[in-house]
């Protein structure tokens, strides 16, 4: 595991500046107009000076915070630090335990709406900005005892998670319907996923370029031609290690070279009901690989596209950690911003 560096906010007593301009008409010329010590839990600032001010333009009142604190009366930094402790596996209750043995007293319900608060502020920050490229995953987490299915995009330019639904990834309606408003938010160019034929679809649909993901092409392609080498006639031997190669290389005329392989091998009828001889199986691989090709190759012309869908895995793997710990969620909505802080980790 990497080390962890925590960046937690400062947290002043009193307010080392004053403010520069009113919030509410930008006027410069503010008088002080009062001033009151608040109480505030945090492991080390008990109590924080927090001054009036009154704008002499449009008179106007506002208090001015000292650095890390705000209206709430936790500090930034204690909220920070619980929202931190439960990406790293703790409970609710298990993070107010903690702040008690630092003399912070805190309700478990607090912790879980600080984690909420952060995962907020998350969102926030991500929705604006504009992401390129992503890579889309389905997964199953536990909530309220059952496996549910979500789907995961990720920023694959900073391995950072920017969307997860209750979504099936097998059902492409569901999937179009989630991805659109993303895409069209983030202004995505190119997806990455593996080859599963909803996204296929989607990525038509929705104009989008398609990388797949070549770990899943190799694997499956890699088992395909393992048992063709078990059921085909020995001639046509050649063709199969014609495939590996060219998926060893991903050339660029690929495509159009497992199409001439394709017309090279005689077309039969099938034998039985149903069932297709491996010349057959062999044939439909050539056309699938060959009409998919361009799919394999994305990341060759477009550099900031990768070539395989790892990004998106490893951020779904933590979320899978996190969610297998986690008891009591409050809302359904609140688990999936959990795991959305869960899977962007705790810096
Ligand atoms: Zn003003």
């Amino acid at each position: 595991m990497p080390i962890v560096v925590l960046k937690l906010p400062d947290v002043k007593v009193y307010a080392e500046n004053r403010p520069r301009r009113c919030p509410s008409c930008k006027g410069e010329i503010l008088q002080r107009w009062g001033g009151s010590m608040r109480t505030i839990r945090d492991h080390r600032v008990k109590e924080a000076l927090v001054y009036r001010y009154r704008c002499t333009r449009c008179r106007h009142t506002f208090r001015h915070y000292p650095e890390g604190i705000d209206q709430a009366q936790q500090s930034q930094r204690l909220r920070k630090l619980a929202a931190i402790c439960w990406t790293l596996g703790l409970s609710h209750r298990g993070i107010a335990a903690i702040f008690a043995i630092f003399g912070v007293g805190i309700a478990p319900m607090t912790a879980w709406r600080d984690v909420q608060e952060e995962a907020q502020q998350l969102r926030r920050r991500r929705i604006w900005k504009p992401v390129r490229v992503i890579g889309l995953d389905g997964a199953y987490v536990l909530g309220w005892g059952e496996k549910r299915p979500v789907l995961v995009a990720v920023d694959l330019g900073e391995g950072k998670p920017v969307a997860i639904g209750y979504v099936d990834e097998h059902n492409p309606d569901a999937v179009r319907r989630w991805l659109e408003p993303i895409v069209k938010r983030l202004g995505v160019s190119v997806i990455v996923t593996d080859d599963l034929l909803t996204y296929r679809g989607v990525a038509e649909k929705l104009g989008l370029e398609h990388q797949v993901c070549q770990f899943h092409v190799r694997r499956w392609v890699g088992k395909a031609l393992h048992e063709l080498q078990e059921s085909l006639p020995q001639e046509w031997w050649w063709v199969l290690e014609e495939i590996k190669h060219l998926v060893a290389e991903l050339p660029p005329e690929g495509g159009r070279h497992l199409f001439e392989l394709w017309k090279q091998i005689p077309e039969r009828r099938m034998g039985q009901e149903g069932v297709r001889s491996p010349l057959e199986q062999l044939r439909n691989l050539l056309i699938r690989m060959s009409e998919h090709w361009t799919s394999y190759r994305v990341f060759d012309w477009q550099k900031d596209v990768p070539w395989t869908n790892n990004g998106t895995e490893q951020i779904i793997g933590k979320m899978k950690v996190r969610s297998r710990t986690v008891r009591g969620y409050k809302t359904k909505s609140g688990m999936l911003a959990g795991l959305m802080l869960a899977g962007s980790g705790v810096c």
